[in-house]
């Protein structure tokens, strides 16, 4: 068994969608970046090619390639989780954490467990998502952006 940590922040600016988890959010300022800027998921990406010591998402997805440009971030999970297993490793479980001050999210969390774990191809109840605030402070606390932590453990593939 290993774990892995990752961690993202994007800013938020006007006219982009807000994807987190793969669930677009309604909200009426969106995350800035190259691909769709799906904080949650990049931070999951980073702690699963962390565990496997297999780079982080900047190596594998540079940003600034066309291919990756507005792309769906579960499509770069999906392939993160492919390469996990050319390498021997299946995921055992995930936990996140959205830091946003804005807008509410509680009630999105069980879509975006839903839509992970899809994509993985592992069950919902091995993917935990939980939305806190930043209790006002700081760059978060005003507005200016969304972060994310992110731990998973993975095993390897018994054969
Ligand atoms: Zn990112």
């Amino acid at each position: 068994m290993r774990i892995g940590i990752g961690y993202d922040i994007h800013p938020l600016t006007q006219e982009r969608r807000l994807v987190l988890g793969g669930v677009d959010i309604p909200f009426d300022k969106g995350l800035s970046g190259w691909s769709d800027a799906d904080v949650l998921t990049h931070a999951i990406i980073d702690a699963l090619l962390g565990a496997a010591a297999l780079g982080d998402i900047g190596s594998h997805f540079p940003p600034g390639e066309a291919s990756y440009k507005d792309v769906s971030s579960l499509v770069l999970l999906k392939r993160v989780r492919d390469k996990l297993k050319e390498n021997g490793w299946q995921v055992s479980n995930i936990d996140a954490t959205i830091v946003a001050e804005q807008p509410r999210l509680g009630g999105f969390t069980g879509q975006m467990r839903q839509k992970l774990s899809q994509e993985l191809g592992i069950d919902i109840g091995q993917v935990s998502v939980k939305a806190s605030t930043s209790a006002r402070l700081g760059f978060i606390g005003r507005g200016e952006g969304i972060a994310a932590y992110a731990v998973a453990l993975i095993e390897g593939i018994s054969s």
